[in-house]
């Protein structure tokens, strides 16, 4: 019975994989997002069972079945992990205790994945996704601790809320300063929005802790990129795919990130 859930939420990853798919390559390029149900080389209408998230590419040999293009592996890539990721977090997260929670945790990771996908791809966040991942935000605060928010809850709510929103403009506040002083070189607008919703999903400290992780791990990257003398990435290095990083690491294991930091330096 268990498997069988698992194996449901996987197949239910898989399709959102597929939507997503759609996501990171349409919106950057502000085209319609209804559906990949054309070929997107020779527009011929594709067939159902073309379809299936993952295993369509693999029976298909990874090529359109009525123009023989290839196609990219991004799909079956990006399908299969959504697939996975969710399985994980259904099977071990302390964020499933409600099902309301856990549909907005998949719909918060789904606009990470998409972040992170079209940040690294076409260096382009789109506004759309952000506006989603904050909406998705909002509600994952306003559900803590309870199925369904009654006037109460909602107006215990509002003082917390201020709270978030503060938080958003301290952790947005050191990527303003590099999107401003660079003009735009270092950091994009993206960035900054990015940041602000990571404040006010995380709160300040796990913000402030998700931004320090972004910067190590983009610098690790760098020196990587640096010593492998890789120039085509060099000059394509986005910072949204760190900020992504980070924002998972401490909405999985923030808890402990910051006990371990508190304990470090004795607040
Ligand atoms: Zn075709």
């Amino acid at each position: 019975m268990i498997n069988f859930i698992y194996f449901s939420i996987f197949i239910f990853g898989t399709a959102i994989g597929s939507f997503l798919n759609v996501l990171i390559d349409r919106l950057p390029n502000n085209q319609s997002i209804n559906g990949r149900s054309h070929c997107d080389y020779c527009g011929k209408k594709l067939n159902w069972y073309d379809m299936f998230p993952v295993f369509s590419y693999f029976i298909l040999g990874g090529k359109t079945r009525c123009c023989k293009k290839k196609l990219s592996f991004q799909y079956p890539l990006i399908e299969f992990l959504t697939g996975v990721i969710f399985v994980l977090v259904f099977k071990d997260s302390p964020y499933v205790e409600s099902l309301t929670r856990t549909v907005l945790i998949f719909g918060i990771l789904s606009c990470l994945i998409v972040i992170f996908v079209s940040d690294l791809k076409y260096q382009l966040i789109s506004d759309y996704v952000l506006l989603g991942l904050f909406i998705f935000s909002v509600l994952f605060h306003l559900f803590v601790g309870s199925e369904n928010p009654t006037p109460t809850t909602i107006y215990n709510y509002l003082q917390p809320l201020t709270t978030y929103i503060l938080s958003g403009l301290i952790v947005c506040l050191p990527i303003f300063l590099i999107y401003f002083i660079s003009k735009e070189r270092a950091m994009g607008l993206g960035d900054v929005y990015l940041s602000a919703i990571m404040g006010f999903l995380l709160g300040w400290q796990a913000g402030l802790l998700a931004l320090y992780i972004a910067f190590v791990t983009g610098a690790i990257f760098g020196v990587i990129v640096i010593i492998l003398k890789n120039k085509k990435l060099k000059s394509k290095i986005a910072f949204g795919p760190f900020l992504v990083i980070g924002t998972v690491i401490m909405l999985f294991w923030g808890e402990k990130l910051l006990e371990i930091v508190k304990k470090i330096y004795k607040l």
